[in-house]
């Protein structure tokens, strides 16, 4: 997708695998499957371990380390998750060629709230975020006092942003919507992720340009996701990260 004029690359299906390119910053959000752009980036900032975000890590690290010879490599994790998933990749069977051509204990950081990470033509910083497994959000902005260009919220709950709507704002924002039928919200609320209807209520309060629902389930229903928005005309313009995006930015004023 073209998001405020920056390319971002992936997919995003809850529970199966979630993972953006930002080429513009040579960097990947999750890595839940491996692609050849994916690949090609340089630094994967992790949004938290669960699998569906971690699983093309191994392929990453490997294909990156091998067919990008020379351009640094890095991997930013939350900070409880740094030695557990250095521990994981140092057994992992056969991965001997890439634990030759980098060091994983200087390529594996960790990152807690507030703390930055120089990209490449810009920054990332470590947002908050309301989710049971240690977890942060990015926010990826041109300087360190530009406005973010994108901020990815990773999984959790949408409740954490009417306490604190100031960490989505961004010219895009990319979140949590797992949950879109109408008798699912308590299950959304229990399990800490996003409801479509949260993002509905949450809407005309959001500081974001432009608001793209991810993470969406894999049954999603197109215009179930349509009609729970329909009634709201104020707020961010609305987009959907789905293989056939739906877009209903146009009835925003
Ligand atoms: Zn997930």
């Amino acid at each position: 997708m073209d998001l405020a004029g920056v390319e971002v690359v992936g997919t995003s299906i809850a529970a199966l695998a979630t993972a953006f390119a930002v080429p513009r910053y040579r960097t990947a959000v999750d890595m839940g499957r491996c692609s050849q752009t994916l690949a090609a980036q340089d630094t994967v900032l992790l949004t938290h371990c669960h699998s569906d975000h971690v699983a093309g890590l191994v392929a990453w690290l490997s294909a990156h380390t091998r067919r990008h010879t020379g351009r640094p490599t890095r991997l930013v994790v939350p900070a409880e998750r740094r030695e557990p998933l250095t521990r994981a990749l140092t057994v992992w069977p056969d991965l001997d060629g890439v634990r030759r051509r980098v060091d994983l204990e200087a390529v594996i950081v960790g990152a807690r709230p507030g703390d930055t990470v120089e990209l490449a033509s810009g920054v990332a910083r470590a947002l908050p975020a309301d989710h049971p497994v240690p977890s942060l959000g990015w926010a990826l902005a041109d300087s360190v006092t530009a406005r973010p260009r994108l901020v990815f919220s990773g999984d959790g709950a949408p409740r954490l942003y009417h306490e604190q709507p100031e960490l989505l704002d961004a010219d895009v924002a990319i979140v949590d919507c797992s949950f879109v039928s109408e008798g699912s919200r308590v299950a959304a609320r229990l399990s800490a992720h996003g409801h479509a209807a949260d993002w509905n209520d949450l809407r005309p309060h959001m500081r974001c340009d432009e608001l793209v629902l991810a993470h969406l389930p894999a049954d999603l229903d197109p215009e179930e996701l349509s009609r729970t928005f329909e009634l709201r005309s104020t707020g961010p313009t609305l987009a959907a990260w789905w293989p056939a995006p739906v877009t209903t930015g146009s009835e925003s004023p």
